[in-house]
């Protein structure tokens, strides 16, 4: 059943990287100002200030963090690249903690030449290799399972399903699910798969934007909620029903958004918000 329609921006999030030519600070006012008090924090946010600093304005602002934004990229054909990229995913989760995030995303990696199901088998190595140290700073961590035009190079993990079974070999409290509606909206699947993310406790996230039907760019040319052909709120809908209380994140890479004057565009990101999610 569809949702029905959102009347505040309570639960609403935004993905700094939505506002790339802002610095966190920019963001942090700008979505304040607009009534949105939910952040998900990318990285190169935080390297300019640290991330002491940075939790320091997000706390002094009450904000709330959903997210740093990302680590993952665990497959690698060398033992010493698989190391590093554990080193870089123990520093998110050191940074999320620090920025008093909810969950570190994960964006899984993949490796041309490699078969995906031997870049799963090391995913799933990868994230068991890390969880003490999610546990030590109790920060989850949400698989993302990315659209298959990425699984050349960026994520193995493709479907809720592929996500799932990685969460089923892990069992694990802090190991969950990010549903990103770019990624998986054409799944048939998807509502069966939200279903059991939900009795499984691994649904932690959600998040929106659209899919336009001429993209321009793999990367960055995603839509804002009302420019495509995603059916947010009856997604919206099966993840509510799936007990999902967090916040829906607006993550929308675009360069003609980016190329816009940004406050006007935080502006219209609260209209189709209330208007499509
Ligand atoms: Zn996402």
């Amino acid at each position: 059943m569809p949702a029905s329609p959102i009347s505040d921006l309570s639960r609403c999030a935004i993905h700094t990287m939505t506002n790339k030519p802002w610095t966190l600070r920019q963001c942090v006012d700008a979505y304040s100002a607009a009534g949105v008090k939910g952040i998900s924090v990318w990285r190169n946010v935080i390297e300019p200030i640290g991330a002491k600093e940075a939790g320091k304005l997000l706390r002094e602002n009450d904000m709330r963090v959903p997210a740093l934004v990302r680590g993952g990229f665990f497959p690698a054909t060398s033992a010493e690249a698989r190391a590093k990229a554990i080193d870089v995913n123990r520093a998110c989760i050191d940074e999320a903690h620090e920025i008093g995030a909810e969950m570190v995303v994960l964006v899984c990696g993949a490796v041309p030449g490699m078969s995906l199901e031997d870049a799963r088998k090391q995913v799933t190595e990868g994230i068991a290799e890390i969880l003490p140290q999610a546990h030590s700073a109790n920060v989850k961590l949400a698989i993302e399972p990315l659209h298959p035009m990425y699984a050349a190079d960026r994520s193995c993990v493709c479907r809720m399903t592929d996500a799932r079974r990685i969460c089923q070999q892990l069992r694990d409290p802090l190991v969950g699910i990010a549903v990103d509606v770019f990624h998986v909206w054409w799944d048939s699947d998807l509502q069966k798969e939200i279903r059991l993310a939900g009795e499984t406790a691994t649904l932690l996230a959600f998040h929106v934007c659209d899919w336009r039907v001429q993209m321009r760019d793999q990367l960055n040319d995603r839509g804002l909620m009302g420019d495509g052909v995603i059916d947010l709120r009856m997604i919206r809908g099966w993840v509510e029903e799936a007990g999902f209380k967090g916040y829906n994140e607006v993550e929308v890479f675009s360069d003609e958004y980016w190329k816009m004057d940004q406050a006007e565009y935080v502006k219209l990101i609260g209209e189709r918000y209330l208007q499509h999610v």
